[in-house]
């Protein structure tokens, strides 16, 4: 209580009397703790106190280091870089003498996994801390810097019972470049005299924000799918220690006090223990203790769930630790008025030190508890996985997609074999070399289940994120669940790229199926070559090998190389981008022969896609990471901010991802209308299709909305309301492969990613509507009858021409979070084939 009459009387001073919030380290700090004087304090390596300043990630790498140096409890590694260049730094920090037994330490821990017989009594509990994953997010990992400092030089009994039965992974900055970015805007609109004013431009950044990664991803989803770098390190750290506790401090709206979890009880996933949300439950009390000290608002359970095990919060839940969520009320800039009276930076900062160590106190109360809790979730695994078989998961088509899901699968250390043989099953053909195989009865089990499973059924109809994420959906890949063991072949321990065909000299031409994931990188190099290439309308056969719709020709005649450097050219372009290309000697085919006109001419692509305000970033970065990292093709970020002055002559494409509102005008609209009927392809995803709907661009009926009338209480408006969202669930839909947007999907049936309600229409002409929702269309997650009903049957892409260009639509992501493989191709179609639709 005295602390919180002291606190009050602060911050009253504070209001009175000065403008800039400063604090200094004690502040932050417990009072009843003595400092090693040796180890440098943040401001005499950082040059300002913590709070005065947004810390930038080059000043919060240069403390680490200084501390790694000062301190014995202290090591330090770089564990890679972000795609801007920063290191992805971790801390471990434990007691001397654990520090000189470290490795065995870790392979002890790692044992509670595998056996059942290591005894708990002594060993050190493992706890990861990180912070502000989402880069604007700052108290994380500007408290950060206060938690290092306090593990490196509070002395006295609590540190060292800390430190001599834990061992903390440290991870100062999830995510670098998002704090980098935040950092920067925080501290260049920062006044000499603090303005608390919510108007103020300091406390609304400008798009796309610090929230995201560098494509502007949100990593906080990237826990399970592994694509970024920042989670590849991570998870690598992740499955070499596994953590009992692992905690992600965020921030949330600035008129909210702090949030820890457990969160909404009924929205945890099934497949985590009951023990998992009560041992979450018996952490939190150590938080609500430690606020009380300092006089703190808090809350628990009324938000944030447990469901996705994308989510740092939620991904340890499933490989036997405990995650915690953190949410601290976001002053923003540096001090904001909110409900709470003003918001400091610092305070926010303190409250994030204070849940860091109160996590520590938890961990080194229930250390033992949460060890055997461990040890009791591996040993349940490893019996519901003894009645074995196994998952086999392939594309006879296409080794590349298969690969990728099995460099998933190795990031998350799960066992995998090659298929030991060809074999067919419902229909599809399981090949060597483009398959692999899961043995079921492994370790991570209960992983592996979290990834392939599909779910339909619910304890709850909200969600805070995705209901479903079923890898080999996302993928697009044939895989059989229940397979023999005896399916194995060698065990795959060292994953390598499949292996392709080196295509031989041609005289004639070379022909590239368009199934593999990265054909469209090789066809791109092609035409940038300047090299004339033909994409094949219908499927045909030459020299005993089937081609299928959308084989790519390059003739050898009346090119700009002659016949051998084209041959070495073809052959560089196979193996840079890991495809196989076959070179024929003869033009006649069973089928349509080389000549025909059935293969239409292709054309370089200038690609162009609409990002800045109105637009969601996240949709956005999709389409700019596929492209540059993926396919290595150049694209032209043009901000909605200029485009009317964007001289659009140079684009073939142009992409409008999913926006919030209007990110262009009327006038806008009408230069993007020329620019098509001269020539160009506008492709448009989600609420695009609106936007060309009224800016006549395309003709789309979509349905209306009903709403059947229902007694709803104010207190149930939210979840019923809630209940019809589309969070995230995958769907079935039906293809016509004979449509140039199918071309390269072998099945007749598509599984797509959707979390929109937008309906639309199917055209009268059934050739009009070659992506369709079949007539039951769920494949996995949760949808609401009604929304059901309305989605069955409806189209998910139109093409439309206006004058010499195309106007194409889809109504859904086809990009989703760097994962969904299975449906990239769609738009790299849309770019490559649309003048052909
Ligand atoms: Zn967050």
């Amino acid at each position: 209580m005295k602390h919180l009459f002291r606190f009050s009387v602060l911050l009253i001073s504070l209001q009175l009397f000065a403008q800039d919030y400063h604090v200094n380290l004690d502040y932050f700090l417990p009072n009843d703790v003595i400092y090693n004087q040796d180890i440098p304090t943040p401001a005499s390596i950082i040059g300002h106190e913590i709070g005065d300043w947004h810390i930038t990630h080059d000043k919060l790498v240069t403390y680490m280091y200084a501390l790694a140096n000062a301190s014995d409890r202290i090591t330090i590694e770089n564990r890679g870089t972000t795609f801007e260049g920063r290191p992805l730094l971790l801390l471990y920090i434990t007691s001397e003498v654990n520090h000189s037994k470290l490795e065995n330490i870790r392979k002890e821990h790692i044992s509670l996994t595998e056996t059942n017989s290591t005894n708990t009594d002594n060993i050190p509990i493992v706890v990861y801390q990180g912070f502000s994953i989402h880069g604007n997010e700052p108290s994380g990992s500007n408290a950060a810097l206060v938690a290092a400092y306090y593990l490196a030089a509070a002395q006295g009994e609590k540190i060292d019972e800390i430190l001599n039965n834990t061992v903390i992974l440290f991870d100062p900055s999830y995510n670098p470049d998002g704090l980098q970015r935040f950092a920067y805007w925080a501290n260049t609109n920062k006044s000499k005299n603090i303005n608390p004013d919510p108007n103020d431009r300091e406390y609304n950044e400008i798009w796309p924000g610090g929230r995201t990664n560098h494509y502007w991803f949100d990593m906080n989803r990237d826990w399970l799918p592994v694509q970024l770098p920042e989670s590849q390190a991570r998870i690598e750290t992740f499955h070499n220690w596994y953590p009992n506790i692992l905690t992600d401090h965020h921030e949330m709206g600035t008129n909210s006090t702090f949030f820890f979890q457990p969160g909404i009880p009924s929205r945890t996933n099934p497949m985590t223990p009951k023990k998992n949300q009560e041992l979450t439950g018996d952490i939190a009390k150590f938080h609500a203790k430690a606020f009380n000290k300092i006089g703190s608002f808090y809350y628990s359970k009324e938000s944030f769930d447990d469901f996705y095990y994308g989510k740092g919060s939620t991904f340890p839940d499933i490989n036997g630790g405990i995650g915690i969520l953190f949410e601290q009320a976001s002053s923003r800039g540096h001090a904001q008025e909110s409900d709470n009276g003003i918001l400091t930076f610092p305070f926010t900062i303190r409250n994030q030190f204070t849940a860091a160590l109160s996590t520590l106190d938890a961990a080194v109360s229930l250390r033992k508890e949460l060890l055997d809790y461990q040890k009791t979730f591996y040993t349940n695994a490893r019996n519901e996985a003894s009645k074995g078989g196994t998952i086999v998961f392939g594309d006879e088509k296409d080794a590349t997609k298969a690969y990728r899901l099995a460099e998933i699968l190795q990031r998350h250390q799960i066992e995998f074999h090659e298929l030991k043989s060809d074999f067919s099953k419902n229909g599809k053909n399981y090949k060597k070399g483009y398959s692999y195989v899961i043995p079921k009865n492994q370790k991570q089990h209960r992983l592996i289940n979290a990834m392939f499973q599909r779910r339909t059924s619910f304890q709850d109809s909200l969600f805070y994120d995705v209901s479903a994420w079923t890898f080999p959906l996302a993928f697009n890949l044939d895989y059989e669940e229940n397979e023999p063991a005896n399916r194995s072949g060698d065990l795959i321990s060292d994953l390598k790229k499949p292996t392709i065909k080196t295509p031989s000299v041609s005289n004639y031409a070379y022909l590239m199926e368009w199934h593999d994931y990265n054909t469209p990188k090789a066809l791109n190099k092609i035409l940038n070559k300047g090299l004339r290439a033909k994409v094949g309308m219908k499927p045909f056969k030459v020299e005993n090998k089937s081609y299928d719709y959308g084989t790519i020709l390059i003739p050898v005649q009346n090119q700009k190389l002659n016949t051998s450097e084209l041959a070495k050219f073809i052959k560089e372009v196979a193996s840079e981008s890991n495809v196989t290309i076959t070179s024929v000697s003869t033009g006649m085919t069973e089928g349509i022969d080389l000549g025909s006109s059935n293969f239409k001419k292709l054309e370089a692509q200038k690609v162009a896609i609409i990002v800045g305000d109105g637009i969601t970033p996240y949709d956005a970065g999709e389409v700019w990471h596929l492209l540059d990292q993926r396919y290595d093709m150049l694209i032209t970020k043009l901000d909605a901010r200029d485009f009317s002055n964007t001289d659009l002559s140079n684009y073939t494409d142009i992409v409008l991802p999913n926006s919030w509102g209007n990110a262009l005008s009327k006038e806008e609209a009408l230069q993007l209308k020329n620019w098509v009927k001269n020539g160009g392809t506008l492709i448009g995803y989600k609420n695009a299709g609106r936007w060309f709907n009224s800016n006549d661009l395309m003709k789309i009926k979509f349905k209306k909305k009903k709403d059947s009338t229902q007694i709803i209480s104010f207190e149930q408006k939210r979840n019923y309301f809630g209940a019809q969202v589309i969070g995230g669930a995958i769907f079935e839909t039906k293809l016509d492969r004979s449509h140039p947007i199918a071309f390269g999907y072998k099945n007749n049936t598509l599984p797509v990613f959707r979390n929109s309600t937008i309906f639309m229409k199917t055209d009268k002409n059934s050739y009009n509507n070659p992506i369709k929702y079949t007539d039951s269309p769920l494949l996995s997650g949760y949808i609401s009858d009604k929304n059901l009903s309305e989605l069955k049957n409806t189209a998910l892409f139109k093409v439309g021409r206006l004058g010499k260009g195309k106007v194409i639509y889809f109504t859904d992501n086809t990009n989703f979070r760097a994962f969904w493989y299975g449906t990239n191709k769609l738009l790299m179609n849309a770019i490559f084939f649309g003048n052909h639709m």
